[in-house]
């Protein structure tokens, strides 16, 4: 933005004329952009499979029209684009209710311990497909935190399922929840999900938690992600007052770590 500053002859030294100065984007403008471009994401996301279903539809009603076999593989393939369409709706929803709620504190009290158990136990047969065995680790002693139980249980289900997709197939995905004592010397919950996959290069990994922020879209697609899952963790764990902390060595594999508010 540029703006005019008309100084007085006489602070100029004896000199009159005018300075020009650069002020940055206000952060309302700079909210707009953020959103404009979110509408243009969702927008492309959306159109990319719907555009698909649209051709399919054609070839069906055109040429494809009395062949029997073109038609079974076709249904198919619009059928998991349909899908596509319907997770990315859904974790758009997702998005916009936890951004609605961002500033009401969660108030239910969460039993950590069942709730990584449940979801380990859900994800079983994902890491059943990929040949990768889920190892949980919990804490003897009872550890809760005050907080939302599905929004907790999707921090759990979005962590396990990318260190399983992502991960190494065949390979070892480590779940692990403990008690620590945070910097005010009260009681923190730690939940670690860590693989032993490829990892993460160090460039990606601040703009990990963006949306639509893909290391490899086509990688992403191909394994059914929508871009959403990190974004949807980060404001999860925001709302719950925890950190998010990601690190990777880059073939070796990666750790997502949430610590969280523990109940006393
Ligand atoms: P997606 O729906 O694409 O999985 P996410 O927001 O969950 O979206 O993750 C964003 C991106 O971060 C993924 O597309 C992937 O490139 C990368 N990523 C997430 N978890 C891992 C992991 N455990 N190992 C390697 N890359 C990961």
């Amino acid at each position: 933005q540029i703006g005019r500053l008309r100084g007085n002859p006489s602070d100029l030294g004896g000199r009159s004329g005018i300075v020009l100065f650069f002020r940055d984007l206000t952060s309302t403008r700079r909210l707009e952009a953020m959103r404009a471009d979110f509408v243009a994401n969702a927008s492309h996301e959306l159109r990319t499979p719907l555009a698909s279903l649209l051709g399919f539809i054609e070839t069906l009603q055109g040429p494809a029209r009395n062949d029997a076999a073109a038609r079974e593989r076709f249904l198919e393939i619009m059928r998991v684009q349909a899908q596509r369409m319907k997770r990315l709706i859904d974790d758009l929803l997702s998005l916009s209710r936890i951004e609605m709620r961002a500033h009401v504190p969660p108030t239910e009290q969460v039993d950590l311990k069942a709730l990584a158990a449940h979801m380990v136990e859900m994800l079983a047969p994902l890491a059943h497909e990929r040949g990768t065995a889920i190892e949980l680790r919990l804490p003897d002693r009872p550890l809760t935190a005050q907080g939302d139980r599905d929004e907790l249980l999707r921090v759990l289900e979005n962590l396990i399922e990318n260190a399983v997709k992502y991960g190494e197939s065949g390979g070892r995905v480590d779940v692990e929840l403990a008690c620590a004592e945070g910097p005010d010397g009260r009681p923190q919950a730690v939940l670690a999900v860590q693989d032993y996959g490829p990892g993460i290069a160090p460039e990606h990994l601040p703009r990990l938690t963006e949306r639509f922020y893909r290391v490899d879209v086509a990688q992403s697609r191909e394994k059914g992600g929508t871009g959403l899952g990190l974004a949807i963790v980060k404001h999860i764990v925001n709302r719950h007052r925890g950190r998010l902390d990601i690190a990777s060595e880059p073939g070796r594999g990666a750790r997502f770590t949430v610590t969280l508010p523990a109940g006393e």
